[in-house]
């Protein structure tokens, strides 16, 4: 039996704000695989980490490519190392990269780590010790932190997954306007979603797929299939050249980084959950636009936020009550507020308690503490101050989900048009 090797390579930590992404480098590397017959084995996979981890640039993504490691495997090694070399932003503190090789299976204890890599925070020591200990061919640049994320994006495995198709600019355009045609996005939207989803926050009038930094993507295309992706490709018009493109496998839009809490106390600052709980106060506004309630159970009781950017988002968070049972999904950030990313309804509390009806029609007031109700209109007493329960009619419904929009939406985030898919 012949037993088929892999050589499992990742790359992480090559970009600054002003320039550069993995990705990219990843797309680069890749074309000098095939000037050289390096076939890649599967898609590339861009792999979205911790999304509170501290030195991220943007959305703590890593890359990893697998190949066969045979006798090219040398030549893929150098031709990596290469173009990390010449094509990372050195200049900028916060860039370190970290390459790694890795000619082995995928253990159960890699799987492990990788999810560590989203659920937690990891030293780069620990991260190398880590990668010595299962055989990773280590290569730090600088401080070398990209191996945390570099070893995390080869090791995780993808029970769901989405893809990406990114589309780079010639160099002389970076940094300037993008030239995309935003009628073609709305047609293509109309065409491909829900295949193909996040292309436009409606609301805001936002065309997500381009992105906002000086990077080298144009655009950028997410979806559940590749096939949507070449549809979605041919209708997007720019009016800019296009130098490459690449679609990535990728665990965005998965819900990979939210872990079933429990309880409230069970949850940690800096954790991504889903967690069951009771509003206890109506939500209220600050100054800044930020939106935020309490939700409790046995265990505790969490503050949770409904941030300024997620705009008509707080209008539905405006629509809870107390009483109202609701599962959350969201991060617990900075201030140990837990920012919600989407909630479901589990039950609505629809029961107001109000002063009862006189017989001639008129709603009773109270007559005093502990003193029962009177009416005003006919001058009826009675004794008992027990409020009577109303039915009220509820802006939200039972079991249904809300998410934030769009504009606001972390890349892990699994948005309610992929829900039905599993
Ligand atoms: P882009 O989205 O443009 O690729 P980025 O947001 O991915 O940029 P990086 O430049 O990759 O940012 O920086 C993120 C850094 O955080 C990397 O060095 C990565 O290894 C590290 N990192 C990833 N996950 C964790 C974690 N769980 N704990 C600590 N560090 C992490």
């Amino acid at each position: 039996m012949i037993i088929i090797k892999y050589l499992h390579i990742g790359i992480d930590d090559t970009d600054s704000p002003d320039g550069m992404c993995t990705t990219f480098l990843a797309s680069q590397i890749i074309n000098e695989f095939k000037e050289n017959g390096i076939e890649l084995v599967d898609y590339p996979r861009l792999i979205r980490l911790n999304p509170f981890a501290r030195f991220k640039t943007r959305g703590n993504g890593g890359v990893s490519l697998k190949i066969l490691n045979d006798d090219k495997a040398e030549l893929a090694r150098r031709i990596v190392l290469s173009k990390v070399e010449s094509l990372s932003m050195f200049d900028c503190d916060n860039t370190n990269p970290g390459v790694i090789f890795y000619d082995g299976e995928i253990t159960k204890e890699m799987q492990d780590y990788a999810f560590r890599a989203i659920y937690e925070f990891i030293t780069i020591e620990e991260a190398e010790e880590f990668g010595k200990s299962v055989g990773c061919e280590i290569h730090k640049f600088k401080k070398g932190r990209g191996i945390i994320g570099s070893i995390a994006a080869i090791s995780l495995p993808l029970s769901d997954y989405t893809f990406e198709l990114l589309t780079y600019r010639d160099s002389k355009n970076y940094g300037t306007k993008r030239q995309i045609d935003y009628a073609s996005v709305y047609e293509m939207d109309k065409e491909t979603f829900p295949d193909t989803f996040e292309n436009i926050d409606y609301a805001e009038d936002y065309i997500a797929i381009e992105p906002k930094t000086p990077c080298p993507v144009l655009y950028g295309i997410r979806s559940n299939t590749v096939e949507a992706l070449e549809v979605a490709k041919g209708i997007v018009k720019v009016t800019e050249p296009i130098v490459d493109w690449c679609i990535f496998k990728t665990n965005q839009h998965t819900d990979m980084h939210i872990q079933k809490a429990h309880d409230i106390s069970g949850m940690k600052q800096f954790g991504c959950y889903e967690v069951v709980g009771e509003v206890k106060n109506k939500p209220t506004i600050i100054d800044g636009g930020h939106m935020f309630f309490h939700i409790a159970d046995e265990s505790g009781e969490i503050e949770c936020g409904a941030y300024e950017p997620t705009k008509n988002f707080r209008k539905v968070v405006s629509y809870l009550r107390p009483g109202d049972i609701i599962r959350v999904f969201g991060g617990i950030g900075e201030q140990n507020t837990f920012n919600i990313e989407k909630f479901q309804v589990i039950q609505l509390n629809d029961v107001e308690y109000q002063n009862p009806i006189c017989e001639c029609g008129k709603r009773m007031t109270s007559a005093g503490r502990n003193k029962g109700f009177k009416c005003k209109k006919c001058g009826r007493k009675i004794k008992s101050d027990k409020k009577v329960p109303i039915k009220i009619t509820r802006n939200l419904n039972n079991s249904q989900f809300y998410e934030t929009p769009v504009s606001a939406r972390r890349h892990l985030s699994k948005p309610l048009c992929r829900m039905n898919m599993e």
